[in-house]
């Protein structure tokens, strides 16, 4: 069997997997029902971006009303996340403005869920350097953009979280393709792990007359155990938890000092490391 001979370490999803699969959609709007309810039947995990000033507005898509908000996503077992409390451009308004849009927004989603709401989407994609320095002092943990990478690249920069495509770019089906067809081990030296994001709004779903679209791909990847569905909330916790992780000087020894357990790949072996626990990595026997 292959076996790495170097000394790189790849992160590994949880249960030792290399690909992350998140879904991320905006504006809260009664599609998501159905779309939920595609997620559910495959076993898939969504992150659903919330206003909190617009609950019934009809003329923008069809947008749920404050009870229906509540009952589709309180028990859901999906991630709601924040989108700025009126659908506003973040960067053209001033920042005490912006300020008031976030706060809000937080304000609203955790008092009425009563949990921890720290994930956001950017509505109309606006943002700057100062609205990103303003999200970092409110506890915003990642923030998503929508520059599609067109690519399976794990986010540098969790304020600028570039999603790898909407799900009506052009690049979606060769995404799909490439991310059921192929895997990060297939390469010797840059194994990454890989995340496939999409992005989109369910309304789309209803506009285009392609639910099928969603629902084939959902399909076909529920089959697969060699990926993680995961919000990109879990996502984005789980990564922190890996990036804390303490080594030995000389590599060969690992602690990790976080509650979750993390994976690992190194020499072509995959590690668990359970939230507290030591590990020293096996010697290379050749
Ligand atoms: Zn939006």
């Amino acid at each position: 069997m292959f076996r790495q001979m170097f000394e790189e370490k790849y992160m590994r999803f949880p249960d030792g997997k290399s690909k992350a699969l998140t879904f991320s959609y905006d504006d809260g709007v009664k599609a998501d029902k159905k779309l939920i309810e595609i997620f559910d039947a495959y076993g898939l995990k969504g992150t659903f971006n919330l206003n909190s000033s617009l609950f019934g507005c009809e003329c923008w898509h069809d947008r749920l009303d404050e009870e229906q908000t509540y009952s589709l996503f309180a028990k859901s077992g999906h991630e709601i996340a924040l989108h700025g409390a009126r659908h506003i451009f973040l960067d053209k308004v001033p920042l005490p403005e912006a300020v008031n849009e976030i706060v809000s927004n937080r304000a609203y989603l955790e008092s009425k869920f009563g949990r921890i709401v720290r994930g956001l989407a950017y509505a109309y994609n606006g943002y700057n350097a100062e609205i990103i320095n303003m999200l970092k002092s409110l506890g915003v943990s990642y923030a998503r953009t929508t520059d599609e990478t067109r690519s399976f690249e794990i986010p540098s920069d969790w304020l600028r979280f570039n999603p790898s495509c909407h799900h009506k770019s052009a690049a979606f089906r060769e995404l799909c393709e490439k991310f059921l067809s192929a895997s990060p081990e297939d390469d010797f030296k840059h194994r990454e792990p890989w995340l496939f994001s999409v992005w989109g709004h369910s309304y789309e779903f209803d506009e285009d007359g392609n639910w099928n679209l969603i629902e084939d791909f959902a399909k076909r990847v529920s089959k697969r155990k060699d990926i993680w569905f995961a919000t990109n909330g879990q996502l984005r916790d789980y990564i922190s938890a890996y990036d804390e992780l303490i080594y030995s000087l000389d590599g060969e020894r690992v602690f990790n000092p976080s509650f979750m357990p993390v994976w690992l790949e190194i020499r072509g072996k995959v590690y668990k490391i359970d939230g507290g626990q030591s590990v020293k990595f096996d010697e290379c026997k050749d």
